[in-house]
């Protein structure tokens, strides 16, 4: 039995791709040992496999239908104007919100869109929350003040840094490099010197390597080059199992260990023009390449989210709620399915919302979801019509490595790790939907999971 004194550290991971630290594990000890002496399988995140939304969902232990959190650039209710997401947002309890109820001690590091819940413990906030990276309380600020020099605790690389990715990738690289160094001495700092009960951190450099370097990691890309970049990549991967090891060597004997990434990759080498395609079948409106939002009856988003301009929902909405919109809905199915490039066809499939949400905030997801095949991704800027040529795809987008296109989550699954003497050892495959953790963990130390959880407890305890 676990016992009620239970303590856990969470190793969190953004984007580390099992597909790379299966074929590099001879070279990374730390992450071997998870396979040898517990468990190494798969997380299964939610659609759509991004960062915001993929640890809303692990933390909450809900589907996006119940926390609210359905993209990285979510939509605006009743308007067409979009938004980037953050914590503020987040409409349901955390693991960490009730853990503190529960009178446990949180420590938190940079974990993506943590910041705007109050627990009992300390937080240095992560991506996407307007405070991230100052630590809370003021006491812990003094304290990493006073301890590293540091006012602010860097958690991603700079924006400014990130435009540099094509022009000189070393400058982006350099910083992962930098930034994870500086994570890990203050996190070793944390767990050392603070009572936590739950403790977890997340680090973002294998989310920026995959993205930009993927087709310098991943030898399934179609355009595979073996480099410089590839050293650095397995370099960095290394870094973070030596980072795991010190981690495991501090923390008492009987914690129990979760290793955990959002997501992983999958080659990206194109990128789909949904709206050129919309237009061909009369569904926007568009002038001199620009696409009106309000004036269009159904237009394609950033991340292959269809929204339909409906009456009554939208301000200028046009198509009517009942018959119609299912109408619209399937022939817009039929019609992206149907699209052909180069004798493929990018689209694997299109679903409704109501089809894979559940939940009170379902009616605020777009209407559909067009999933992509491993290869292709959505085109990013929905307020354009491609007018260069070729008409319906660039060829060349920023990444070579996409999780967020949307692809299916089979195609991009993240790693999943368990280390505790009373697991259950197993070599057998091994895979949980990332909603499954919070019920987890909260298990391991004896705390009731709420009923509206969507996630279960892990059968991986003796
Ligand atoms: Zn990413």
């Amino acid at each position: 039995m676990v016992s009620s004194k239970k303590s856990v550290l969470v190793f969190g991971l953004d984007g580390a791709s099992p597909s790379v630290i299966n074929r590099w594990i001879e070279e990374l000890p730390t992450f071997n040992r998870f396979k040898e002496e517990g468990i190494l399988g798969l997380s299964i995140p939610p659609i759509p496999a991004q960062t915001p939304v993929a640890w809303t969902t692990c933390m909450t232990g809900k589907n996006p239908g119940k926390h609210g959190i359905f993209s990285f650039a979510q939509r605006e209710t009743g308007s067409y104007r979009r938004y980037i997401a953050n914590p503020s947002l987040v409409r349901s309890d955390t693991l960490c919100q009730i853990l503190s109820e529960y009178k446990k001690r949180v420590g938190v590091l940079n974990v993506p869109m943590s910041g705007y819940e109050k627990i009992n413990g300390f937080m240095i906030p992560g991506f996407l929350d307007k405070n991230e990276g100052i630590p809370q309380p003021r006491s812990m600020l003094e304290k990493l003040r006073t301890k590293f020099n540091l006012d602010s605790v860097p958690g991603n690389v700079e924006p400014e840094k990130l435009t540099k990715a094509t022009t000189n990738p070393h400058v982006l690289l350099d910083r992962i490099f930098e930034i994870t160094q500086v994570l890990s001495d203050v996190g070793l700092y944390l767990i050392e010197n603070e009572v936590w009960d739950l403790f977890i951190t997340v680090f973002m450099g294998t989310d920026r390597l995959g993205h930009f370097f993927w087709k310098y990691i991943d030898n399934a890309h179609p355009t595979y080059i073996f480099n410089e970049f590839s050293k650095r990549a397995l370099a960095y991967y290394k870094m973070i199992d030596s980072v795991l090891s010190k981690f495991l060597k501090t923390i008492p004997k009987e914690t129990f260990v979760v290793l955990l990434s959002d997501h992983g990759f999958c080659p990206v080498s194109r990128e789909v023009y949904l709206n050129n395609y919309l237009q061909d079948h009369g569904y926007i409106e568009s002038k001199n390449g620009k696409v009106s939002l309000e004036n269009s009856r159904a237009v394609a988003y950033g991340y292959g989210d269809i929204w339909i301009n409906v009456k009554g929902r939208e301000p200028n909405g046009v198509i009517k709620k009942n018959g119609e919109y299912e109408t619209v809905r399937n022939e817009i199915i039929q019609t992206l399915k149907a699209i052909k490039i180069e004798k493929e066809k990018p689209i694997q499939e299109v679903v409704k919302r109501e089809e894979v949400y559940w939940g009170p905030y379902v009616s605020e997801a777009s209407d559909l979801i067009a999933i992509f095949k491993p290869g292709w991704q959505s085109a990013r800027r929905p307020e354009i019509i491609n007018q260069k040529d070729p008409p319906y795809i660039n060829t060349n987008p920023l990444w070579s490595g996409g999780h967020d296109g949307t692809h299916h989550p089979r195609c991009v699954p993240g790693i999943l790790g368990f280390l505790d003497a009373n697991l259950i050892k197993s070599r057998a495959p091994f895979e949980a939907n990332l909603w499954d953790l919070a019920p987890t963990i909260l298990k391991a130390m004896n705390i009731p999971i709420p009923k509206d959880m969507d996630g279960k407890a892990l059968p991986i305890f003796k």
